[in-house]
């Protein structure tokens, strides 16, 4: 997995901290077999821990520069949540679905990520309470770019996010500036609902 990573992703310390992150503890136990296999694994719940090279994608159009706090928006198994901590400075990260929440915790604890804080949010998009972020990750598709979530940017900050219908998106890449928001598509991609106030309903 990381050798083809390493081969289709720029930004080495993307690879690097990926390379760090064992992602077999999180995904269920049934899977561990498959757990580096490029592709997304049922984490229960209908909900899925994403694809490792979108996953890689992401993660390197956030520009992290190592002082970052970072938004996540759907924790789902926590993995990416256990790469970001691997490069920013704090993540916090957020999922709507309780049991979900727990057991990524779980799974962080147990490997002594001290920089991640995890949540149950879901009603109102993302953690406001901590904003501004210097980046945000968001693990879910979206109907259109949520402005509430814009809002919890910092200024030229990034956000990348899935923006399409349920079925097929495109991921969009949004720096905030003050002269207005740049938008960059950074190709098609599928990834399960954003739910919630500004995005899909249950
Ligand atoms: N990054 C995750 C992928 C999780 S899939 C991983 O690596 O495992 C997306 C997750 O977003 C799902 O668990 C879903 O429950 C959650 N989700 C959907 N809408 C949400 C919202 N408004 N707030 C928080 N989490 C949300």
């Amino acid at each position: 997995m990381i050798r083809s990573l390493d081969h289709e992703i720029a930004d080495k310390r993307v690879v690097e901290a990926m390379k760090r992150v064992p992602r077999e503890a999180f995904v269920p136990p049934e899977l561990r077999a498959v757990a580096y296999e490029d592709r997304p694994l049922g984490i229960g719940f209908g909900q899925t821990i994403s694809q490792p090279f979108i996953v890689a994608i992401m993660i390197q159009a956030l520009e992290l520069q190592g002082d970052d706090k970072v938004l996540e928006v759907g924790t789902g198994s926590g993995y990416v949540a256990a790469i970001l901590a691997g490069i920013a400075r704090k993540v916090v990260t957020v999922e709507c679905i309780p049991q979900l929440a727990d057991s990524a915790r779980l799974a962080l604890d147990r490997l002594g990520y001290d920089n991640v804080e995890t949540h149950v949010a879901g009603g109102v998009l993302g953690w406001p309470a901590e904003a501004p972020y210097d980046a945000i990750i968001v693990s879910a598709g979206a109907p259109s770019v949520p402005e509430t979530i814009v809002d919890q940017l910092a200024w030229n900050g990034r956000l990348v996010i899935p923006v399409g219908s349920r079925w097929q998106q495109e991921l969009l890449k949004v720096t905030k500036l003050r002269t207005g928001n740049r938008v960059e598509n950074l190709g098609g991609c599928y990834f399960v609902p954003l739910v919630g106030e500004g995005a899909w309903e249950e």
